[in-house]
């Protein structure tokens, strides 16, 4: 047994904890959870726990199904909604092993997000990510469903008592505090019923553990004031969507941001600029993995600060990606916008890194950033600048993916195909639905 591991045992001991949730996740991004209790933890350390793989979307088929969880003891939290004085649970992250070889299974997500960094880590670099998630509080209808109807009328930045949300958020700060989090800030957003809450940043992989945990925390305590939290990219057509801004730099092993240089116009070093060429380049395949449902597109239209057009700049938040106003040098970075909180975290990460590790592997170059508010150019002043649009809709991002090799190995061998295949059959059911939107529109006029 780890130190590490005997750390965590005695924790459980310490802290009374009856149920350990051993957590993982399937391609789409939604959190499993196998239940053990206590005393089943050491053995989950030293031998693993199985499970059965085939009923987990995206995974594999029956006939070879035996799968194993190994936990990562450095990602022990309690529950802190389950957590009482004599009794409390606890979850801990697992990888995800195939059985009969004994290796990483190749359709983990988290799998697949270790391989983006270990090629960073190859290059000299370690990859730092910082999400900014938001998310709809929404109320509950009597037979407790999730409406669309928001329990509070504030804005941007409003304070109570207009924000009725305010407590629940402090609830959802405290519980992920609670559970190790570290929040930078947190406020309402622009749209009614809309909040954003961040944290500090950390190295790729413990920030997408944070965002698969920071929703289950938040859907968790929004239930407990009976309010639905909903991290749907659209859930209301006329006004703003929520994305997961995705802020990223590289730093050398000698812990120097290597996205920084002095000297720059924009303090971008020419690593960052290709890096950020890379996810340019790449951005209509990305957007497959960082925005995979169908309601996902219609928050990526003009008017709603979300990114339509594939640029950069370094002020204007119509464009793809940002270079935010860094006050240190560790602090230089890029900020990609186009990523909503639909996204498996894991594989949105995974796809974003190498996009950017390949820029830099193929010295890119970066295109001039673009000023001007974007959503306001015509066709003719796109052709001129050389900006093209983001996928329109679901099923041409999955056509850019079909046909990029470089976001498709992202994913790996197993899940780029699963990938395809599910997302493909999730856009053919939308396109056979009536919705509502037809039917007010014709039903009565045809
Ligand atoms: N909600 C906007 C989006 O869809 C972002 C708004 C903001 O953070 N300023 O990306
Ligand atoms: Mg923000
Ligand atoms: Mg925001
Ligand atoms: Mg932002």
């Amino acid at each position: 047994l780890s130190a590490e591991a005997q750390a965590v045992l005695e924790e459980i001991d310490e802290q009374n904890v009856d149920f350990l949730r051993l957590q993982f996740t399937d391609i789409l991004g939604t959190v499993k959870n196998v239940s053990i209790t206590a005393d089943q933890a050491e053995k989950a350390f030293t031998e693993g726990i199985y499970f059965d793989g085939s009923s987990i979307d995206g995974f594999v088929r029956i006939q070879e199904s035996d799968m194993r969880l190994d936990p990562d003891p450095s990602t022990f939290s309690l529950l802190p909604w389950r957590t009482s004085e004599d009794s409390a649970a606890a979850r801990l992250i697992c990888d995800v092993i195939n059985t009969s070889t004994g290796e990483p299974f190749e359709g983990d997500p988290r799998g697949i997000l270790k391989s983006a960094i270990d090629r960073a880590d190859e290059m000299g670099y370690e990859v730092n990510v910082a999400p900014e998630p938001e998310f709809f509080l929404f109320e509950e209808d009597e037979d407790g469903r999730a409406t669309t109807k928001t329990n509070d009328v504030g804005g941007y930045f409003d304070l109570a008592p207009k924000d009725l949300a305010s407590d629940v958020r402090r609830d959802i700060i405290f519980g992920l505090e609670d559970m190790g989090f570290d929040i930078e800030a947190s406020h309402h957003e622009v749209a009614e019923g809309q909040h954003e809450i961040n944290f500090t940043y950390d190295d790729a992989l413990s920030t997408a553990d944070n965002v698969a945990t920071f929703r289950s925390v938040v859907r968790a305590i929004a239930a407990e004031h009976d309010l639905h939290a909903t991290f749907m990219p659209k859930p209301i057509p006329q006004i703003n969507g929520s994305g997961m801004h995705t802020h990223i730099s590289l730093f050398t092993a000698d812990g120097e941001n290597a996205f920084h240089d002095g000297e720059d116009e924009f303090n971008l070093s020419e690593t960052a600029k290709q890096f950020l060429a890379g996810i340019l380049e790449h951005a209509p395949a990305i957007t497959a993995v960082t925005n995979p449902t169908v309601n996902s597109y219609k928050r990526l239209v003009p008017g709603y600060e979300a990114p339509v057009y594939v640029a950069w700049s370094d002020r204007n938040r119509s464009a793809l990606i940002r270079k935010p106003a860094a006050r240190v040098p560790a602090a230089s970075r890029i900020e990609a916008r186009f990523p909503d909180p639909s996204s498996n975290p894991y594989l949105a990460f995974a796809a974003l890194i190498h996009a950017g590790l390949d820029g830099i592997e193929s010295d890119l170059d970066c295109p001039d950033p673009v000023r001007e508010n974007i959503y306001e150019f015509d066709e003719d002043k796109r052709e001129e600048y050389g900006i093209d649009t983001l996928p329109e809709n679901l099923g041409e991002a999955l056509d850019a993916l079909e046909d990029d090799e470089v976001i498709l190995d992202a994913l790996g061998p197993h899940t780029g195909g699963k990938f395809l295949q599910a997302k493909r059959q999730e856009h053919k059911e939308y396109l056979v639905d009536v919705s509502q939107w037809e039917l007010d529109r014709y039903l009565e006029k045809f």
